[in-house]
């Protein structure tokens, strides 16, 4: 899906393909430089990291395998509150292992910040974070972030990988939702 087929849906584009490409490419550099001579799993977070896992594993030059977590946060509207729920846990066993999240978007961090707790008390030899988006709420959280895409505005957003309603996951870019999508 482009921009054409979302018509006037998308009040803006945030982050085109091509820059969303030109990042990983470059975050995929860093990681192989830091985790030189060590295995890595990538744990990816469904559904929305789905995009980034798929185009950030192949920019990189070496093998990382990958397993899957869908976890839900109970929360109101589109904030999240923290309690997590696993909906679907990790097949691989972590202990010992150097694990490494791929994440679509960090907002308040609350759900994240859970999820890295649950990797550490698994056993993992180190649990690092990589993310497309970062919003500024996130700062708030004691969750060190190494590897982030883009720090965005505080805006709802749509698009590669994430979604409103279930929509506007298979859009090409990040964007953000027009009023008239979302208001009552
Ligand atoms: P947090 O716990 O950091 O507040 O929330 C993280 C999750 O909330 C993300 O993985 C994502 O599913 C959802 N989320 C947060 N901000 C946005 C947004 O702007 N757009 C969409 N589509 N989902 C978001």
């Amino acid at each position: 899906m482009d921009a054409r087929d979302a018509g006037t849906d998308i009040s803006e584009v945030l982050v085109s393909e091509e820059a969303i490409a030109g990042r990983l490419a470059e975050l995929a550099r860093q990681v192989e430089a830091d985790y030189e001579g060590r295995d890595v799993l990538l744990v990816g977070v469904l559904k929305g990291a789905v995009m980034i896992m798929a185009d950030f594993v192949r920019a990189l030059h070496r093998h990382a395998p990958m397993d899957w977590m869908a976890v839900s946060s109970y929360g109101s509207g589109t904030k999240s509150s923290g309690v997590v729920r696993i909906l679907k846990d990790l097949e691989a066993d972590v202990s010992g292992v150097h694990v490494l999240i791929v994440e679509d978007i960090i907002d308040s961090g609350l759900t994240l910040s859970w999820l890295v707790g649950n990797l550490r008390a698994r056993g993992a030899a180190s649990v690092e974070v990589l993310t497309l988006l970062r919003k500024p709420d996130a700062a708030k959280v004691d969750v060190e972030v190494r590897y982030v895409g883009f720090d965005i505005p505080d805006a709802f957003v749509v698009g590669y990988g994430l979604d409103y309603d279930q929509r506007y996951r298979n859009l090409g870019f990040v964007g953000t939702l027009a009023e008239h999508v979302h208001a009552p």
